[in-house]
C-alpha cells in the first residue's frame, strides 16, 4: 500500500499483476487501485521515451490506414457532437492537446472552430494549427480558449491532475473540456483482464474510472457535465481486440502488427482470423455495455466554472 490516488485522493492499495502489454515491454506490472473511486495506479516505471517508442514508433501509415477514412469521419463528428451538447458550438477557440497527426484539428476547422492542437512527439508532417509542444511547456493565454479537448492524453500521465488544472486555466469561464480516457469499470476491462486492449502497461499510468475522472474534473474547477459511454471510437474495436487477446499468445497482436509494432507470426494472426467472427459480437456487446454506462472508454464533458 503506497501513495494517494491520481483521480480522487483516496488510498491506493496493491491490486494485481499484469503482463506488459506491449511486444516492446513484456515485462510484469503491478497496479495499485483506488479504495475510493477505483481508479488504478502503474506501479512500475514508465518506459522510457514512451511516445518514440513501441506502438508510436512507425512515421508510416498504419497498415490499411486508406480503408478507414469514413470511419475515422464518424469518430470525429462524434467528437464535435459531445462538445455541441455540453454546449461548446463554433465559432470559437479550440484546441486539441495530444492532437497527433491533427486529423481532429482538421475536422474541427472544417466545423467552423477556429482550431489548432499541441502534439509533444509528432510524427510525419501534422496538420495546419499543430504546434510541436507539450503541455507544460506550451505557450497559450489563460482564459483564452472556449473549448479544450485531451482525447486519450490523461491516462498516459502520472500526474493527471497538473495537466488537468493547467488545461482548465486556458479556458474562459464557461469553456469546456471534453476528456476522453479508458475507462477500467467498463464490460471489456473485466472481459479482457489482465489482456484489456486499453490498459495498455506501462505506457497508460492512470486508469480512470468515470468516478475518479469526474473527482479529477472537479478538483480543477470543471463542473462535470455528461460522461459518454457509447463511443464509435475504441470502443468496438477494444471489446473484440480484448476478447481475440485471450485466444493470442501475444496480447493485442492484431492491433500491435497494424501499426508495424509486432511481426506477422502464424500462431498469432490463425486465432485472430478465426476471431473476426466475433466482431458482431463486440460491436453489439458494447452498444450494450455503453448503454448500461460501462463503455470500454468514457468521454467526459465538463465546463469551467471558476
Ligand atoms: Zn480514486
Amino acid at each position: 500500500m503506497e501513495g494517494r490516488c491520481p483521480a480522487c485522493g483516496g488510498a491506493l492499495r496493491d491490486w494485481r499483476t499484469v503482463p506488459g502489454s506491449d511486444p516492446a515491454w513484456p515485462a510484469p506490472v503491478p497496479l495499485l487501485r483506488c479504495a475510493a473511486c477505483a481508479s488504478a495506479v502503474t506501479a512500475a516505471p514508465a518506459p522510457a521515451q514512451a511516445h518514440h517508442a513501441g506502438q508510436y514508433a512507425s512515421a508510416r501509415a498504419p497498415r490499411g490506414a486508406r480503408g478507414v477514412a469514413p470511419l475515422l469521419d464518424l469518430f470525429d463528428r462524434q467528437r464535435l457532437a459531445q462538445l455541441r451538447a455540453a454546449g461548446a458550438r463554433p465559432p470559437g477557440v479550440l484546441l486539441d492537446v495530444g492532437a497527433g497527426r491533427g486529423r481532429f484539428v482538421t475536422a474541427a476547422r472544417g466545423a467552423g472552430w477556429a482550431a489548432g492542437g499541441l502534439e509533444p512527439a509528432p510524427r510525419g508532417a501534422p496538420a495546419p494549427g499543430v504546434q510541436p509542444s507539450g503541455l507544460e511547456e506550451a505557450d497559450v493565454a489563460p482564459g483564452s480558449l472556449d473549448a479544450v479537448t485531451l482525447w486519450h492524453v490523461l491516462e498516459h500521465l502520472d500526474d493527471p491532475g497538473a495537466a488537468l488544472g493547467r488545461v482548465a486555466g486556458w479556458l474562459r469561464p464557461g469553456g469546456v473540456a471534453l476528456v476522453g480516457v479508458p475507462n477500467l469499470a467498463s464490460l471489456q476491462a473485466r472481459t479482457g483482464g489482465p489482456v484489456w486492449f486499453h490498459l495498455d502497461v506501462p505506457r497508460h499510468r492512470t486508469h480512470f474510472t468515470a468516478p475518479g475522472l469526474r473527482a479529477l474534473a472537479r478538483a480543477t474547477g470543471l463542473e462535470p457535465l455528461h460522461t459518454h459511454h457509447v463511443l464509435a471510437e475504441h470502443n468496438p474495436f477494444g471489446l473484440w481486440q480484448s476478447l481475440v487477446s485471450r485466444l493470442t499468445p501475444t496480447p493485442s497482436w492484431l492491433f500491435h502488427a497494424l501499426k508495424r509494432n509486432a511481426p506477422l507470426t502464424a500462431r498469432d494472426a490463425l486465432p485472430t482470423a478465426l476471431g473476426l467472427a466475433l466482431a458482431p459480437v463486440a460491436v453489439l456487446g458494447e452498444l450494450v455495455a455503453g448503454l448500461a454506462r460501462h463503455g470500454g472508454t468514457i468521454a467526459l464533458s465538463a465546463r469551467r466554472t471558476r
